[in-house]
């Protein structure tokens, strides 16, 4: 069957964002639903996968096309944007408008993700854990091994569109939250991720903006977490936000 922008429910749209896609100036579709249930997730209002839209992507396409020139991308973002099937219908639209595409996703939907790669200039991958420790951050099982397969199809893409005319460049984020990670064990995905051949990672502190409460106790907003021994050196890009 084929899939149509219009089947999109989209829950909102940021019209000019310079942090989404780092570097770049982006309008940012956020999508409906996610399949997985991350304790500290800022946006629990879009996980729900059965809930409306509240935008048409008619509504998101008037705004693009006032910004031709503008803006150089749109990034799909959530939630999870890989759960909906009209997601590559609407990146093929947004580049037939002149944009580069940028995709957010935890990376739940290996096989849905490697469809949608081959339309998408530039990736913000989240890793949260290693493989064997997902399970406590998302509550869901086998997440670890989704989103690890996920990596692997990431950084095989990159490596298959070096030196193309549209080669994918992506960026691998970890929020850190004390309640799922120590020092320790971040360095170890540090490691994990450079393994694996990743280049480029950004760890972010959590914040607690929109989460849901209660929260795990924890001795604070990510301070506890000193954030000073990690293998920086292993990446060719590496930045802690
Ligand atoms: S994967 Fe992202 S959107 Fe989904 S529950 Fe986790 S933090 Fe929230």
């Amino acid at each position: 069957m084929e899939h149509e922008p219009r089947e999109l429910r989209i829950a909102g749209v940021t019209a000019f964002s310079t942090v989404d896609w780092p570097g770049m100036m982006a309008a940012t579709v956020f999508l409906q639903g996610c399949p997985w249930d991350c304790f500290y997730c800022h946006n629990p209002a879009l996980i729900d996968p059965r809930a409306a839209g509240v935008l048409s992507w008619a509504d998101v396409t008037d705004l693009l096309c006032d910004r031709i020139g503008l803006l150089d991308a749109v990034v799909f973002s959530g939630g999870e944007p890989t759960m909906q099937r009209g997601l590559i219908p609407a990146m093929k639209m947004a580049r037939a408008l002149g944009f580069e595409v940028g995709l957010h996703t935890a990376g739940p939907y290996p096989s849905l993700l490697a469809k949608a790669l081959p339309f998408v200039d530039w990736v913000g991958l989240d890793i949260k854990a290693t493989r064997q420790e997902y399970t406590g951050v998302t509550g869901r099982a086998r997440s670890g091994d989704n989103a690890w397969r996920s990596l692997e199809l990431v950084l095989a893409h990159s490596l298959l569109r070096a030196g193309t005319k549209r080669p994918l460049d992506y960026e691998v984020r970890t929020t850190v939250h004390p309640a799922a990670i120590d020092d320790a064990g971040l360095r170890e995905l540090g490691c994990r991720l450079a393994e694996a051949g990743v280049e480029s990672w950004a760890v972010q502190r959590f914040r607690d903006t929109g989460t849901r409460s209660p929260l795990p106790r924890v001795d604070a907003d990510g301070s506890a977490l000193r954030l000073d021994d990690l293998p920086a050196e292993l990446f060719a890009s590496f930045s802690i936000r």
